[in-house]
């Protein structure tokens, strides 16, 4: 087995579509090396290494060994150094590389090879000995910390007290003497922690490393990331060793990351940031507040530092070509990762650029304006789910605001909530449903979790492309980066910005798209979806097949899922449009009612509101198919349970206390999913079921007659089981329908249908089709009665499950294809078998999850029907699909 792949010096082993195997990282190299850019020659060791280390007990294979040292031998060969060499020292960086990139979630070890030898041969070789010591510092930290295990703290405190010795505040102050001496006190700390020597021999130095990347990629923050992102454990890890270049040899010198187009609003101009004389992770840390690459970004800036383009014009223009390279081959916008050394370019990375959802879809639209990508590629583009970010509301740009602190646009979008310190506290109170903030001094990869819990982060340290603003934007959180005025007394749990003190718990806001923090709560407008969402979304309309339905009942629902491009609603749920006061005394009266005149007299109430919520729904969608689900209340839901209800039920309806409280106790169940819900209320109680069904065609008939447009009602019946309780059904609307007809002198079309929410129901489509004209998949209830598992209390144990890898996710939010999913092949064969144009929709919550979508299509269903703002997400889920 190959193991080992080399790249560098105008070739390479492996090329861009080896990501499985190399990592996106160690595939990008090798792609960038093909392509005769100039990359710092390295090789990658495979992600089956990383599979065979954890498959046989964190060991590596055999041959392993023998392929690295003959990948090394040729990157000596062309850098013209050696690994080891005192007079003539190789430098390497042995970094972590996924299939997927995880920013900052795994270990990186830079300056690799330095030891007492070898950092005199750097210091002669550079002609720099200060720079050659304070590598080799660099370097004691960063292994010991990624390979040892040790704190930076530790090396910290030594830097200070050498600071406080010589009196002196910036490290830039030190002197090669006094590195010298810190390197000296550094290697103290490794023997007096560990009780054994900083490594010396580089070939330990380096699997050392090797072991240390492969370990982290079972670390919790990578765990997390993994789950978050649904990144699977089994794919590993690649390892890509590269030698060193540095940016750190003087003022010729220097390292950045940059993107083609900007990842947070799309602009198709080239982005990013730059600092002189420094090594690549002091631009990502957010240590120092680095400058823009560009006069014109500069300026934006209001920086007076000179940009990349005025302070190295040559390097720059050379950097502009090969970043055009790279976009037209990638055809992607491209986030790179450079260095250059002694005036020298060199490229370290290339990946497509994370990108908010407005850059998403601006860049998705430009590159097919331009001609690069298909309509079709585009649509691909766009992560469905991240629209979500532009659905929701905007600060309202008329409302007063306080600005407490001015940083930098990180990724945009606004939030309101709680100041918040800590991580884990951010988690824990959004835990308890509160909207936090967190705000720090700069964040790490430890701040994953909080930073997922938070609506908002905010940093007072760190550029545009910081860990937390390179994270935000990726998990549509808004975000100020590096407001300077903000002093954290994490202590005391305060900060301070502008001559003010805001304490934890305090509310502020944030406007990522201006990078200011504002007092209080600001109040928010419901966003305006821009002419790059019209136009894809346009696009993605003309590939789907699958029709996107709303789950709503309300006015207001049904007009955003209209505005959302809804084309019908997939789910009326009529219990939930009785639950206002006036109207739930009236349900529970008939509910409670012990006999039919009790009922009846109880219907009469509530048949005017019903007949008038729905005009009110059919105009909102008239011309358009909306599917009224009959009563299907858990009836615990609607029973009163205290005797203050009862008494109140008693003096609005006029019924005796005592009597409702035998009542309610006659109806309570210990099982209430199990009980008596769906269509057996209306094979008990028919006349409930009349009574909707009625109230649904005179508000159809009503709309018809003054609009001219009818809705199509598609009256469906919720838990049915078997076939002879369809028909009972079917023959309960169809009476009704006619007498209603017969009554006004005129009709409208209607259909008759169930939900398929049992698995007996799935598995006896056949006998239901007989009598049902169309199928909607209720998921929710059908995965709760396959599983055997309550949608409401399943929380208790489903962590245990996740966790366990025994769920891969929570299979109420995304379809578990294989068992609910085979009941719903079967129920669309044996229904269609019987009745070929029975229409077919789902219309749980996964009818708004992009997998569960793809399912749909590829079961053939008609539509899916979801909440109304997962109608676009769906729209696009539903074009990927058919693609
Ligand atoms: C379902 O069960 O999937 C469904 C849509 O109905 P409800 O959620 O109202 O039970
Ligand atoms: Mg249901």
């Amino acid at each position: 087995t190959q193991w080992v792949y080399g790249f560098g010096g105008g070739s390479a082993d492996g090329d861009a579509s080896m990501k499985n195997l190399l990592g996106g990282k160690g595939a990008n190299l090798a792609e960038m090396s093909a392509l005769g850019l100039p990359v710092p020659p390295g090789f990658t060791i495979t992600t089956e290494v990383c599979t065979h280390y954890y498959a046989n007990g964190e060991t590596y294979p055999a041959d392993l060994e023998d392929q690295v040292k003959a990948a090394l031998a040729k990157v000596e060969a062309v850098v013209g150094k050696t690994f080891g060499d005192v007079e003539n020292p190789l430098l390497v960086s042995v970094r972590s590389g996924a299939r997927a990139s995880m920013p900052g979630m795994m270990d990186t070890v830079l300056n690799l090879g330095l030891n007492d030898q070898t950092v005199e041969g750097l210091a002669k070789l550079s002609g720099d000995r200060r720079f050659a010591f304070d590598s080799y510092r660099r370097f004691i930290t960063m292994y010991s910390n990624v390979v040892l295990g040790l704190s930076h703290d530790d090396f910290e405190e030594v830097l200070d007290a050498h600071k406080d010795r010589l009196g002196v505040s910036v490290d830039t102050d030190l002197k090669a003497e006094d590195w010298e001496r810190i390197v000296v006190d550094y290697k103290s700390v490794v023997e007096r922690e560990l009780g054994h020597p900083f490594p010396q021999d580089p070939r330990d130095q380096m699997w050392g490393a090797v072991g240390a990347v492969f370990a982290s990629w079972m670390n919790e923050r990578a765990k997390f990331y993994r789950r978050m992102h649904d990144i699977p454990e089994s794919w590993g890890t690649a390892v890509s060793v590269q030698s060193m270049v540095f940016g750190n040899m003087g003022e010729t010198s220097a390292t950045g990351v940059a993107f083609t187009r900007n990842p947070s609003t799309g602009e198709a101009r080239l982005y990013g940031e730059f600092l002189i004389n420094a090594q690549g992770e002091d631009v990502v840390a957010g240590i120092r507040t680095p400058q823009s690459l560009t006069k014109i970004g500069r300026e934006e800036m209001g920086e007076t530092a000179p940009s990349m383009e005025e302070a190295m014009p040559e390097v720059f223009g050379q950097f502009v070509t090969v970043v055009n390279t790279l976009e037209s081959h990638y055809r992607d916008m491209q986030d790179i990762e450079f260095t250059v050394e002694q005036g020298r370019l060199w490229m370290l990375q290339t990946r497509n650029g994370k990108r908010t959802a407005k850059s998403a879809l601006k860049v998705a639209v430009d590159l097919a304006a331009e001609g690069v990508i298909t309509q079709e590629e585009a649509i691909s583009r766009v992560e469905p789910s991240a629209l979500d970010q532009l659905l929701h509301p905007t600060l309202d740009p008329d409302a007063a605001r306080t600005v407490v602190a001015a940083g930098l646009p990180a990724s945009p979008g606004a939030a309101t909530g709680k100041i918040v310190f800590d991580a884990d506290e951010a988690e824990r109170l959004a835990g308890l449903g509160e909207a936090v903030i967190l705000v720090r001094e700069e964040t790490s990869p430890e701040d994953i979790h909080g930073m997922h819990a938070a609506r908002g982060i905010i940093t007072a340290r760190g550029g545009m492309t910081s860990h937390a603003a390179v994270v935000a934007r990726g998990m549509g959180r808004a975000c100020v980066s590096g407001a300077g005025e903000i002093h954290i007394d994490e202590a005391k749990g305060v900060f301070t910005a502008r001559g003010r003190s805001f304490k934890a718990g305090e509310i502020i806001t944030i406007d990522g798209s201006k990078g200011e923090v504002l007092d209080g709560a600001v109040p928010m407008i419901e966003p305006e979806l821009t002419g790059d969402f019209q136009t894809l979304m346009g696009w993605a309309d003309k590939v789907r097949r699958l029709k996107v339905r709303a789950n709503a009942e309300t006015p207001l629902d049904a007009k955003t899922a209209r505005g959302f491009g809804a084309e019908g609603i997939g789910l009326c749920r009529t219990e939930h449009m009785f639950f206002d006061d006036t109207r739930i005394a009236a349900v529970r009266e008939m509910i409670l009612a012990d006999d039919e005149a009790g009922r009846r007299t109880a219907l009469a109430k509530i048949a005017p509101f019903q007949k008038s919520d729905f005009v009110e729904l059919f105009e909102i969608m008239a011309g358009l198919p909306v599917t009224v689900r009959l009563l299907d209340p858990p009836l615990h839901e609607f029973i009163p349970h205290t005797d203050e209800d009862i008494d109140a039920l008693a003096a609005s309806s006029g019924i005796d206390a005592e009597k409702l409280k035998r009542r309610a106790k006659e109806l309570h169940e210990t099982n209430p999913m199990l009980g008596h819900r769906g269509c057996r209320l209306g094979v008990a109680y028919p006349e409930i079921y009349e009574m909707q069904v009625r109230a649904v065609l005179e508000a159809a008939l009503e709309v018809k007659q003054t609009s001219g447009l009818a809705p199509i009602p598609e009256i469906m019946h919720p838990l049915v089981a078997l076939g002879l309780e369809m028909k009972y059904l079917r023959e309960l609307t169809d009476r009704t329908a006619k007498a209603v007809f017969a009554d006004a002198g005129d009709s409208v079309e209607y259909l008759v249908g169930t939900m398929i929410e049992l698995p007996r129901a799935a598995i006896r489509a056949g006998d239901l089709a007989e009598y049902a004209q169309f199928f909607s998949f209720g998921t929710n209830d059908l995965t709760q009665t396959t599983f055997g598992i309550s949608r409401d209390d399943s929380g208790r144990f489903l962590q245990a499950y996740l966790d366990k890898g025994i769920f891969e996710t929570d299979p109420f939010v995304r379809l578990d294809q294989d068992g609910v999913g085979g009941l719903i092949e079967i129920a669309a064969e044996r229904g269609r078998a019987v009745r070929p144009e029975v229409k077919l929709g789902i219309c749980g919550e996964h009818g708004g999850d992009p997998s569960s979508i793809a399912f749909c299509e590829k079961a053939g269903l008609d539509y899916v029907s979801c909440s109304p703002y997962r109608v676009p997400i769906a729209r696009l889920a539903a074009a990927q699909a058919a693609l």
